[in-house]
């Protein structure tokens, strides 16, 4: 008989840090259309949010004082946008969904992706049910919401 042995026994100490490996909390996200987007190793619901526009921020390069947040972005590299801004403009080079091209988030430098410091999704644009339409997908009146 193969012993059984349980994981969870390792984390009985309260103030161990978590050594195991990140895949067991990789989170997946899709867009509206059922498209798988995004694997990353932490909740979107956790991340820093952009005061312009409400876009999630996830860091894609490593700094001296921060490290990268590990994912994966299954999206289309599309034409770059200029927008007017407080103070200035923005260029945003934008990821659309590759089965409905809806826009799924934005960096400030020409792809490939993780070529600048950040990578934004757009408030709204992902979910971690497959199928399900996200809470805030209809929120508010962001500039980059298209309305027919
Ligand atoms: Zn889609």
């Amino acid at each position: 008989m193969p012993k059984v042995v349980s994981r969870s026994a390792v984390s009985s100490s309260t103030d161990a840090q978590p050594t195991a490996s990140s895949t067991a909390a990789l989170r997946v996200y899709y867009c509206i259309c059922g498209e798988f987007i995004l694997v990353i190793e932490k909740s979107l619901t956790v991340l820093p949010k952009r005061k312009t526009d409400e876009a999630i921020i996830i860091r894609s390069q490593d700094t001296p004082s921060d490290k990268a947040v590990v994912f994966k972005l299954n999206a289309t590299p599309s034409e770059p946008v200029l927008l007017e801004r407080d103070g200035g403009h923005e260029r945003q080079y934008r990821f659309t969904c590759p089965r409905c091209n809806l826009l799924v988030g934005y960096q400030s430098s020409p792809p490939p992706l993780k070529s600048a410091p950040f990578l934004y999704i757009l408030k709204g644009a992902l979910t971690q049910m497959q199928g399900q339409v996200p809470k805030d997908a209809l929120d508010g009146d962001s500039d980059s919401m298209i309305t027919s």
